[in-house]
Formats: C-alpha cells, sequence, structure tokens
C-alpha cells in the first residue's frame, strides 16, 4: 500500500514548540495532510513518554494508534536527541534521530540516556554524549533501532554541517559507521545538492518535517508502497530498493533557514561566490559569516551539479498549500481568507497532499480560484522564484510576479 510518512517532528514538550502539539492534534492534522505514519517525536521525555504509553495502543506491527479511535494515523516512536562533545579538538554538536520498534525498548533507551543527563529538561535532550556512544547503546539494546543523522548539512547542528560537524560520517560514528543506512536531507537541501557527495551513496536519503507547529507538519516526507509496519519500513529504508521506497517531498531548498551564507543580524544574504569574494567576511560587521549548505556541499562535493547516482530515490518539490494560497491572492499565510480557502480545499480533495500531488488543474479549479489552480500547477512543474534563506531566515518563495494574479482570475477584487 502506497503511504506518506513524517518520522521527525517535536511535542510541546521541545523547546520553542507550539502547546497545541498533542496527540490528538497531531493525528488529527496528520488526516489533514494525508499523512499515516508520523513519529511521536521526543519519546526521551518522561511526561511524553507516559502519555504516549497512556494514550497510544498497539496497532500493526511497531506501530501504535490512537485507543478507541478509527482514526487511520498511525504513530512510530522517533526521537531527536542534541550530542554535544568534543571530538579531535573541537566542539560538535550533532542532532540524532532514534527510531525504536516497541515501548519496552524505548523505555529502556529511556533508562539508559538517563544516566547520561537529563531527560526533562527538553523533548529533544541535550547530551554530553559522543555521538559513536549513542548508537552504541541504541544499537546495543536493539538492532531494530534504526540510527538517523537528522538534517544533514545545518550548520550548527547538522552531521556535515560547517561550524560543528564533520567531513564525513566515518569521521563522526567509526566502526558504527555501517549501522548508519538513513540521513535526513533537511529543509535548506534537497537530494540533488546531496548526491554531489558519493561518499552518500551508501546511506539512503530520508525527509521529514522537523515540525514544532501543526500546520508545518508534513512539509517534507516520505513516500512508500510497502506494508504498513515497522519491520517492512525500516527494510525499505535500509535496502533503499525504489520498488519500495518511491519518493521524497522536499521543500524547495532555498526556502530552508540556512540555504545560502550570510549574517542575521546585519541582513546581509550572500551566495557562495560572493562570500569567497568577502573572505566569509560580513562586509557590513567584519564578523564572520554563517555560511550555509549550499557552499558546504560545494566544499564537500565530488561530483558536478546535476549528477544523479544510478541507486538514488527520486524526489517532488513543493511548497505548502497554504503558501499557495497566501501568494495567489497576494497576502500574509495568517490571513483569513488563507484559512478559509485552505479549509475548502481540504473538504473538497480529503487532504493537502491529495491537491498538491494528485488533483488535476481541471478539477482544481470547479471548487477555487484558476490562479490557486495555477499555484499548484506551477508548484508541481517546479516553476518557482525563490529568495534564498541565509543564517536562520527562511528563504521567501514567489510562484507568481506582481499582479499577476488578479489578471489571471480576471477580476480586480477576490472574495
Ligand atoms: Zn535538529
Ligand atoms: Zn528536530
Ligand atoms: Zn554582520
Amino acid at each position: 500500500m502506497k503511504f506518506i510518512a513524517d518520522f521527525h517532528l517535536h511535542s510541546k514538550y521541545s523547546r520553542a514548540t507550539s502547546p497545541q502539539m498533542d496527540l490528538e492534534n497531531l493525528d488529527n492534522w496528520a488526516k489533514t495532510k494525508g499523512i499515516k505514519i508520523l513519529g511521536t517525536g521526543d519519546f526521551t521525555h518522561p511526561e511524553w513518554f507516559k502519555t504516549l504509553r497512556e494514550k497510544l495502543e498497539p496497532a500493526e506491527p511497531g506501530l501504535f494508534k490512537l485507543k478507541n479511535s478509527s482514526s487511520p494515523t498511525r504513530f512510530i516512536l522517533t526521537v531527536e536527541i542534541s550530542c554535544v562533545y568534543s571530538k579531535k579538538g573541537k566542539v560538535r554538536k550533532i542532532h540524532i534521530i532514534v527510531f525504536a520498534p516497541s515501548f519496552e525498548i524505548a523505555e529502556k533507551i529511556n533508562t539508559h540516556l538517563g544516566w547520561i543527563g537529563n531527560l526533562r529538561a527538553d523533548g529533544r535532550p541535550i547530551l554530553g554524549l559522543d555521538s559513536k556512544e549513542l548508537a552504541k547503546i541504541v544499537l546495543n539494546i536493539s538492532e531494530d533501532c534504526l540510527i538517523v543523522p537528522a538534517h544533514l548539512w545545518t550548520p550548527y547542528f547538522g552531521l556535515l554541517g560547517s561550524k560543528s560537524g564533520f567531513d564525513s560520517i566515518e569521521e563522526c560514528f567509526e566502526e558504527y559507521s555501517k549501522y548508519i543506512y538513513a540521513g535526513e536531507t533537511g529543509l535548506s537541501s534537497d537530494p540533488a545538492m546531496n548526491w554531489r557527495l558519493s561518499a552518500l551513496d551508501k546511506i539512503t536519503l530520508i525527509s521529514n518535517s522537523d515540525s514544532h507547529s501543526l500546520p508545518h507538519i508534513g512539509r517534507e516526507a516520505n513516500v512508500f508502497d510497502t506494508e504498513i509496519s515497522y519491520p517492512a519500513i525500516i527494510k525499505a529504508i535500509k535496502e533503499k530498493d525504489p520498488q519500495k521506497f518511491l519518493y521524497t517531498i522536499e521543500f524547495f531548498p532555498q526556502e530552508g533557514k540556512y540555504h545560502y551564507d550570510g549574517h542575521r543580524i546585519c541582513g546581509i544574504s550572500l551566495s557562495p561566490q560572493e562570500s569567497k569574494k568577502y573572505n566569509n567576511i560580513c562586509p557590513n560587521c567584519g564578523r564572520s559569516l554563517t555560511i550555509g549548505v549550499l557552499n558546504r556541499v560545494e566544499q564537500l562535493a565530488d561530483k558536478p551539479e546535476g549528477f544523479k547516482p544510478k541507486n538514488a530515490i527520486p524526489f517532488k518539490s513543493l511548497v505548502p498549500l497554504a503558501e499557495i494560497i497566501a501568494d495567489a491572492l497576494g497576502v500574509m499565510v495568517g490571513a483569513k481568507q488563507v484559512d478559509e480557502e485552505y479549509k475548502n480545499l481540504i473538504e473538497k480533495f480529503g487532504n493537502e497532499f491529495k491537491v498538491l500531488l494528485d488533483t488535476p488543474r481541471q478539477d482544481l479549479e470547479v471548487v477555487t480560484l484558476p490562479e490557486i489552480a495555477e499555484g499548484v500547477i506551477r508548484v508541481r512543474e517546479g516553476r518557482v522564484n525563490v529568495e534564498p534563506g541565509y543564517d536562520g531566515v527562511y528563504g521567501k518563495i514567489r510562484i507568481f510576479s506582481k499582479g499577476e494574479q488578479k489578471s489571471l482570475s480576471g477580476q480586480g477584487t477576490l472574495f
């Protein structure tokens, strides 16, 4: 069966996360988005773990559903750990996602990690633990767990990041590298950028929302065609089988917060070529620039732009529906009309991914404005402009040029 999965997100127990991130809301939003499998996130947090145990019941092997509910949503036990440690004379900060096949195994992991640091302080705990030691602990508890470096390229917390990362998976995990079957591309990079490192050919690239609020879940995701169970999903990832792991859903990488280089407080955004011209120094204040993902990929790449390895899992780049509607209407994402039109489309077609991926233009045009239908089609075809994100500032998507929306619908005002 074909289904969509988003493994990495955060509960309300993580820092800077919406208080709405509880199981009932997640379950509902998964339906709205068209996500079948959702990571629980944060399973090391004692309060969240208790809630998960109380409110979930077993469904398929290794998957869980809300008790006494007929919801199609399934939860899979995941957590992100922030490993902060020093190695080879440098401070390393690496985020790692852990998948667990059962509550019993998750509990053993929690017990062990609880000896190392405070799991209660944050849903994404910060541990003074070498990434390799984390892999060792988790895999010694169960080989059925999966260890995945999160957002590989982000400057501060990515395994390959420019600030506190490594130059390779091997440098980080050493003899445990052979147990690293997958890496998360993160919002600021897409698979095509990762394909430029032949060192990454042996892993499977996965994509997740890393969402801290409900509307963002599924903004990146994975599309499978396999049995619905923990073992089948892990197998599809490990074997990188294109019959079973069909494709990933991606942001346009420019939209991510660390695509370009720059200095946020000075409002300086630079391409890798421009940064080079300035010797990686902010031309405004003279401090060093935050080197983004595009630049870092360029540093480590051994293949030209556009190179595609033979065994690669394909991907589709999408823009969240609310952003398409907002751009088509020429208003902000938070505007009331956006909300109304979003609800209208979900009601008519069932869920967001159906609208974004599958619904033909003619069907869209029956229920919505022609410029919204046009926006969906342009995104599918990759016809968008993006002002790249840098140093923690999100990029800005533009699907329409100024004034174009109105001429499309042939009317002066909308609604
Ligand atoms: Zn992270
Ligand atoms: Zn995260
Ligand atoms: Zn500056």
